[in-house]
């Protein structure tokens, strides 16, 4: 055989590239498992690393530890017969303080590993390559972003990534956010007798709460503005000297986003003005939206379709560091039930079902379709041009069926 394989030639690959994921199936399984067992936070996912790092080398890929200067990301690569175009699956494996993993992300790390190894199997008749991205931190720090900026995905074509969760779906998109801080500094006083001594930094927070509260009216439907107070003062009987707040701005572009982010600092600028307080605002980690590529979506839908599974269209109501990859890449995010139905992510009942029958065969599932789409994406030099070209248009909001 040589080129790229015939349509005959890849049906024939994708029993075989099943069967192979099969025999994969108790191995898998025992490593979502043991990552379940045994949760790390964001960046200090250094055992579960470390068992992906192993199970990948044992099946075949060249592993690069600690890549783009993370200690705990992975990038590893497997070759085919020839030159071609490269397939990334996205995992992760870091859990949620307190409470473990109960975002699912053991059964995105073991079964990815399963579907890179199945892949690996059929590899030497494909052209292209297979790569395993282990990327930490998704909950808290947004591992791929770091890895985007340092050029750990340089040379992938088209990302892979499915998620837990209680639906069938492809995602359509997810909202983009810009954490922002915000600091105030007054004058400490006596709160009694000599309150007009004082510049109150608490006021100034809760002005730009406030004020925040006023912009409200004027939002777009999809955007979202929540906040915390990180510092309220330093004792009940002293004017606060310094007061903090801590906001998430989320929206379904990041353009948007960028502009709601400037009307919060003008909130804090003008709780400053009115209080006589100083304000230090600060932007911290940004998330970008999932750019939808229909295409794309449409070779996860096909392929869900012959695994007999009916994919919906689903927009996500959170945000993710996978959003920044997907401008950068042609990305695509799907769920298969992993969960029962109303279970949400991050709660007690995610965190058992992670770990449950119905988690465990709600994965292999997932890991089934990752490789039959991995394989289109290899074979069809067409299928891969037009997901290009929509990529490069302005593909947003384009409908799948
Ligand atoms: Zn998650």
């Amino acid at each position: 055989m040589s080129g790229t394989p015939t349509g005959a030639e890849t049906k024939a690959l994708k029993p075989r590239a099943l069967a192979a994921l099969d025999a994969l199936a108790a191995e898998a399984r025992e490593l979502a498992l043991r990552i379940h067992a045994h949760p790390e936070i964001g960046f200090e996912e250094r055992q579960a690393s470390a068992w992906v790092s192993e199970a990948l080398e044992r099946h075949g890929y060249t592993v690069q530890r600690g890549a783009a200067g993370l200690e705990t990301s992975i990038v590893a690569r497997a070759e085919g017969r020839r030159p071609g175009p490269t397939v990334g699956l996205i995992a992760e494996y870091d859990a949620l303080a307190g409470l473990g993993h109960a975002c699912g992300h053991n059964l995105m790390a073991a079964g990815m590993v399963a579907a890179a190894a199945a892949l690996r199997s059929v590899l030497p008749d494909l052209p292209g390559a297979v790569a395993y991205y282990g990327t930490p931190a998704e909950e808290t720090a947004g591992g791929k972003v770091l890895m985007l900026e340092r050029g750990a995905f340089e040379g992938l074509d088209v990302a892979l990534q499915y998620h837990a969760g209680d639906h069938v779906s492809v995602a359509t998109g997810c909202l983009a956010i810009q954490q922002l801080d915000v600091a105030f500094t007054g004058r400490p006083s006596h709160a009694a007798a000599a309150p007009w001594k004082g510049v109150n930094a608490l006021d100034a927070v809760i002005l730009t709460f406030n004020g925040i509260g006023a912009l409200r009216q004027h939002l777009r439907p999809d955007a979202r503005i929540h906040g915390i107070i990180r510092d309220g003062g330093q004792a009940v009987n002293i004017i606060p000297e310094r007061a903090s707040a801590e906001f998430g701005v989320r929206a379904q572009d990041g353009e948007y986003v960028r502009c709601l982010a400037e009307r919060v600092e003008a909130c804090a600028r003008a709780a400053a003005d009115a209080t006589g307080a100083r304000v230090e605002t600060s932007r911290g980690v940004f998330l970008d939206s999932l750019r939808y590529v229909p295409a794309l979506a449409r070779v996860v839908h096909d392929n869900a379709l012959a695994l007999g599974f009916q994919m919906d269209e689903r927009f996500v109501s959170a945000s993710t560091d996978l959003g920044n990859l997907s401008q950068a890449v042609p990305t695509v995010s799907y769920t298969l039930p992993t969960c029962p139905p109303g279970v949400g992510m991050h709660t007690r009942e995610a965190l058992e079902a992670g770990k449950a029958e119905i988690g465990l065969a709600g994965m292999l599932n997932d890991a089934r379709l990752m490789v039959l789409a991995a394989i289109d994406l290899l074979t069809s030099p067409e299928t891969l041009e037009r997901i290009r070209t929509e990529f490069r248009g302005n593909s947003r909001g384009a409908a799948l069926a």
